[in-house]
């Protein structure tokens, strides 16, 4: 996006690629499937621009970044109905701002541990396949709500212009 061009960082993933499967673009923000193994509904919502911390955003901002994962973790809910969803935003590896939205479910490999920590049993391929038939569904509703979420903002002038032509991929 052009008016993301200035604010990227040469070298870093999140500014160089997708990061994932696209499931939504906003001027301001988009939403990725990352497809990490073993975590079938495993999302980011990844900030357009090259940003480190959460505080570096202006208010109207940190408002729609986390409305927007407010409104993946509910998707996940109503469409999976997993035993938790994890919400982290670590960015120890790529220093741009991305928000993890991650169902979990109590057999999975890591539960009820951090997908991040040591493994606790063998994976479920049955269950990851389960979850992974419900994705194009979960992905179509994703896009939707991320829609009428950026729409009303725009509407409401919360987001102070800065998802002013957001939409759909
Ligand atoms: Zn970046």
């Amino acid at each position: 996006m052009a008016a993301q061009a200035d604010s990227r960082t040469a070298g870093c993933v999140l500014c160089d690629t997708m990061g994932g499967l696209p499931v939504f673009e906003a001027a301001a923000f988009r939403v990725i499937r990352a497809q990490e193994p073993g975590f079938p509904a495993f999302y980011r919502v990844v900030w357009q621009a090259h940003v480190a911390e959460f505080s570096d955003l202006p208010r109207a901002d940190r408002i729609l970044c986390m409305e927007a994962v407010a409104a993946v973790e509910r998707c996940l809910r109503e469409a999976l109905s997993p035993d938790k969803v994890n919400l982290a935003a670590l960015g120890n590896m790529v220093a741009h701002l991305h928000w993890h939205v991650i169902a979990r479910f109590g057999g999975d490999s890591h539960f009820p541990g951090a997908v991040w920590a040591a493994p606790q049993r063998e994976r479920d391929a049955a269950r990851e396949a389960d979850v992974a038939a419900r994705l194009p569904a979960l992905d179509a509703l994703l896009a939707e709500r991320l829609a009428a979420l950026v729409g009303a903002l725009d509407a409401a002038g919360a987001g102070d212009g800065s998802a002013a032509d957001g939409g759909g991929v």
